[in-house]
This record gives C-alpha cells, structure tokens and sequence, in this order.
C-alpha cells in the first residue's frame, strides 16, 4: 500500500511541476498581452475616442524638421487639426516648429523624453523621471500644452501607470493604427485606413516617416466625402 501511495506521489510529481510551470506562464503571457494592449485599459486608463463623427489624426514620435512641416503643410491646406505628442529630447533645436504646430490650432502632448525601447522593464523612479523630463521639454516651449501623454510603443505596466498619475497626465490611445513605421507600400497602407477609420475613431500616425506624407492628403480627402470631421478635439 505504502509503495502504492509513494509509487502515485512520484508520478503526481512531475504533473504538478508541469502544471506550476503552464500556470506561471500564463500568468507572464497574460500580463505580457496586457502591457502591450493599450486598449484593454488593464493598467491605466486612457482616453480611447474621440467625438461622434470626427476622427482625430494623432502623429507620434516628432517633431521631425523635414516631415513634420511637409505634415502641417497638408494639414493646413485642408484646415484640418490633429494631435502631435512629441519626444523630449527632440524638442531642442526644433522650437520654431513647435511653436508653429500650435499657432496652427494643433494639439500638443509628449512621449517620454527618452521614447527607450526599454522603458516596459524600467522602475518607476526612472520610468517617472522620463516621463517628467519629456513633459517637461514641452512645456517649455508651450506651457499652456495641457496635460496630454502618449506611453511609447503602447506599453504600459504598473511602474508607467504611476509615474503618468504622478505627473498628473492623461494617456491617449488610439482605436486604429496605420502601422506606418512597419508598412512602407503607401498603397496598402491608404487602403486599410479607408476601409477601417470611422467617425469617433484615434488613428495613430507618425510624422517621421515619408511615406505617411504620401497618404495623407488622399486620406483627408476621402474621409472629408464621407462627411467626417477632423478636429483635434477629445472625447
Ligand atoms: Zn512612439
């Protein structure tokens, strides 16, 4: 009986170790998944859409002092306004054209000064200090900028929530990606936002990249015919 209950315990063993292992990596992938979904809001809240009927162009990762004009130019031309979060240590040497972003009637927020592709793995002193710093660098040049944020890449965790409450930020997401910085067939990449962007919708761009200059114009032309609006404005 006792080499039974012994036999069974050793082959309960391995099972066991199997199942701790199957659990804790679900735990990781789970909370991998919600570090890198935004829209799940699971570690923070942010500000998904924006009004019924208009779509907000939003432009990452600038300013750029060769596309982000171009971006203005065409943005301008339409007498469309969009949203630029802008990373601080870009912010040096390109005052002009943040200035010119907002007397052209564009929002403005940041994106961290450092926009580190490591910054998910940061603590939150450090993780706090770049967020600060990069709000900062914008403030400078705009101080009625307001309080607006975008986490890089999307991320967020807990060590990113706090440091966005503790600098008394407000994250925005998006509801649809042009994936301009992975796509570089402008073609394709017009294509999916015609058939995807809807009144109420965040479209996440960015001003660095050229090829996001050759859909921008058609883009605001089809979505003006189908009687939306684009305004920076928030929900
Ligand atoms: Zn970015």
């Amino acid at each position: 009986m006792i080499a039974l209950v012994v036999a069974v315990g050793i082959l309960l063993t391995p099972i066991s170790d199997l199942y701790v292992l199957v659990l804790v990596v679900g735990v990781l992938v789970f909370f991998g998944a919600m570090s890198l979904w935004m829209g799940a809001q699971f570690f923070l809240n942010s500000i998904p859409r924006t009004s019924a009927g208009n779509v907000l162009l939003s432009f990452d990762d600038g300013p750029d002092p060769v596309n982000t004009p171009l971006v203005l130019d065409i943005l301008k031309k339409h007498n469309v306004t969009a949203l630029f979060f802008l990373i601080g240590k870009k912010v040096k040497g390109n005052e002009a054209l943040i200035s010119r972003i907002h007397e052209e009637g564009h929002l403005l927020g940041s994106h961290s000064f450092s926009h580190a592709p490591t910054m998910g793995f940061w603590n939150r002193e450090r993780t706090t200090t770049d967020i600060a710093e990069g709000h900062a660098e914008l403030l400078k040049i705009i101080p009625q900028a307001g309080n607006l944020y975008r986490p890089p890449f999307g991320v967020t965790n807990p060590a990113i929530a706090y440091a966005i409450k503790k600098c008394g930020l407000r994250s925005v997401g998006w509801t649809v990606r042009s994936f301009d910085t992975i796509r570089k067939e402008p073609a394709k990449m017009l294509n999916s936002l015609k058939r995807s962007v809807k009144g109420s919708d965040i479209v996440l761009m960015h001003d660095t990249q050229p090829h996001t200059l050759s859909i921008l114009d058609p883009l605001i032309v089809e979505l003006k015919k189908r009687k939306l609006t684009l305004k920076a404005e928030l929900n």
